[in-house]
C-alpha cells in the first residue's frame, strides 16, 4: 500500500526503494540521457521523484510522466553512481509495467514486442526488412539511416543462424555438451557471430546444441512492461534448457535476462523461483565460459596484427559484472595492439527502442561514442552486445568512419586455427 492510502498495484512492490531517495542529485552525473537533454525528469533523481509522486496518488499518469519513464536506456549508470543504494532502472521497470497494466501498451509497441516474441513472425519481419531494403531503399537512394539507425549498413541474414546449423555440432572425444541461446540479433543479423562461438567451443573439445525450439529471452518485453509475455518465454527457455549443466550465450543482453532479470520476473512464485536461480546459476556469456571453464591455447593463435580497442556494453559491464574476461582474451593474442577506451562502459545509445523513439537524444549518445573511439586511433572495436555492435558500427559508418566493430567471438576465431 502505498503512503497516503492509495494502492497503485506494481508500484507498490517498489517504494522501498522510492523513500530511499535523497535527492542528492550524484545520478546526474551519471546519466547520458539527463547530460544530453538537462531536462530534470530525464535523469534518475526526476525519474523517481515523478514515480513517486504516481505512487502516492499526488500525480497524475500524463505524457511529460510517460516520456520520463520510456526515455531512460536501463543502462544502470546511476545505480553505480548512487550513494543511498536506489536502483533506479529497477523503479522505471516496476512504472512501465504499471502503465502496461493501468493503459496497456501503445499499438506501435505492442506490433513490435508481439512480433520479437514470435519466432514465426520475427522471421518474417526481419525477412521483409530484408527485402524492402534490397529492392526499395538501396534503388531509390536517400534512405541511408532511418533516425541514425543505420538501416543500409545493417546486416540482415538471409537464413537465420537456427535454420542454418544442425541442432548438435559435435567433436569426437567431447569433454563436454552445452546448449547454445542464441538470442534474436546473431540469429537473424550476426549469424557469424554463432558460427564463431560454434568454432570456438568445438576446438576446445565441447560439443555445442543450438535446441530449435528456443524462444526470445523475453528483454525487450520485460523492458516495456509486459512481464507476462516474458514470463511465458522465460517458463519455455528454462525448460528447454532443462537438460543442460552450462548454457552460453553470445548476447550480453539475452545473458543478463536469463541469469538475472528471470528470478526478479519469478520473485512471486516461491515454488518455482528455485528452478529459476538454478538456471539462472548455469548461464555463461561466452567471453566467462571460456575463460572460466577452458584452458586455451593461446600458443596456437594465429599472429593479429592490428590495433584494437573494447566497448563494455551496459548488460555486460553493470548487468552481467563481465569486464575482466573479454580484455582477458583479447590481451592473450598475439601482436595486438590493445589499447583502452575512455569510458568504455558507457552507453552507446541502442538500448533497444530507445534509439528509434528518442533518436536525437540517442544520436547525441553515440556521437560521443565515436568521438572515443577516434581518439584511441583503434582500427577495430570488439564487443561482446550483438545490439552495441550495431550500433557503434552504424554510427561510426554515418559519421564516415572506416573502423570495424567486431564481436569478441569473431575476433577469437579468426585467429583461432
Ligand atoms: S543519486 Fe540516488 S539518492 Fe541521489 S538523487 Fe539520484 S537516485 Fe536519489
Ligand atoms: S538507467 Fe541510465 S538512462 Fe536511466 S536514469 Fe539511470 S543513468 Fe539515466
Amino acid at each position: 500500500m502505498a503512503k497516503g492510502g492509495k494502492k497503485s498495484s506494481s508500484l507498490d512492490e517498489v517504494l522501498d526503494g522510492l523513500y530511499r531517495c535523497n535527492k542528492c542529485g550524484f545520478c546526474q552525473t551519471a546519466c547520458k540521457v539527463y547530460k544530453s537533454d538537462l531536462n530534470e525528469s530525464y535523469a534518475a533523481r526526476g525519474r523517481v521523484q515523478l514515480i513517486r509522486g504516481v505512487a502516492e496518488g499526488k500525480i497524475q499518469v500524463d505524457e511529460g510522466f510517460k516520456n520520463a519513464i520510456n526515455s531512460c536506456l536501463l543502462c544502470q549508470e546511476c545505480a553505480v553512481a548512487c550513494p543511498s543504494g536506489v536502483k533506479p532502472h529497477e523503479l522505471v521497470l516496476a512504472a512501465r509495467r504499471y502503465l502496461k497494466q493501468t493503459e496497456g501498451l501503445p499499438i506501435d509497441k505492442k506490433l513490435i514486442l508481439g512480433t520479437l516474441g514470435n519466432p514465426f513472425r520475427r522471421k518474417l519481419a526481419f525477412s521483409t526488412a530484408r527485402i524492402l531494403r534490397e529492392k526499395v531503399a538501396n534503388r531509390i537512394g536517400g534512405f541511408d539511416d532511418f533516425k541514425g539507425i543505420d538501416i543500409k549498413g545493417m546486416p540482415i541474414d538471409k537464413t537465420s543462424f537456427i535454420d542454418q546449423v544442425p541442432e548438435i555440432s559435435s567433436v569426437q572425444g567431447a569433454k563436454e555438451k552445452v546448449g547454445f541461446f542464441v538470442g534474436c540479433f546473431i540469429n537473424h543479423s550476426l549469424s557469424r557471430t554463432g558460427h564463431s562461438i560454434v568454432k570456438v567451443l568445438n576446438a576446445n573439445d565441447i560439443d555445442v546444441v543450438v535446441p530449435k525450439k528456443q524462444v526470445c529471452c523475453g528483454t525487450p518485453q520485460n523492458a516495456y512492461g509486459d512481464f507476462e509475455s516474458a514470463k511465458k518465454n522465460a517458463r519455455k527457455n528454462i525448460e528447454i534448457y532443462e537438460e543442460f549443466d552450462a548454457v552460453i550465450t553470445g548476447c550480453s543482453s539475452c545473458g543478463a535476462m536469463l541469469k538475472n532479470e528471470y528470478s526478479h520476473l519469478f520473485a512471486d512464485e516461491p515454488d518455482y523461483l528455485p528452478e529459476v536461480e538454478a538456471f539462472g546459476r548455469k548461464v555463461f556469456d561466452f567471453s566467462e565460459y571460456i575463460t572460466k571453464k577452458i584452458d586455451l591455447d593461446t600458443r596456437i593463435y594465429k599472429v593479429f596484427n592490428h590495433k584494437v580497442t573494447y566497448h563494455d556494453g551496459c548488460h555486460m559491464s553493470r548487468g552481467l559484472k563481465i569486464t575482466k574476461e573479454p580484455r582477458k582474451i583479447l590481451k592473450s593474442i598475439p601482436r595486438i595492439e590493445y589499447v583502452e577506451l575512455r569510458e568504455a562502459d558507457r552507453c552507446c545509445g541502442a538500448a533497444g527502442l530507445f534509439q528509434s523513439y528518442f533518436y536525437e537524444i540517442a544520436k547525441d549518445i553515440s556521437r560521443q561514442k565515436v568521438k572515443n573511439i577516434e581518439d584511441t586511433g583503434a582500427e577495430i572495436v570488439v564487443t561482446g552486445c550483438p545490439a552495441c555492435v550495431h550500433r557503434i558500427q552504424g554510427s561510426l559508418r554515418l559519421a564516415g568512419r572506416d573502423q570495424k566493430v567486431v564481436h569478441l567471438a569473431d575476433l577469437l576465431a579468426d585467429v583461432y586455427p
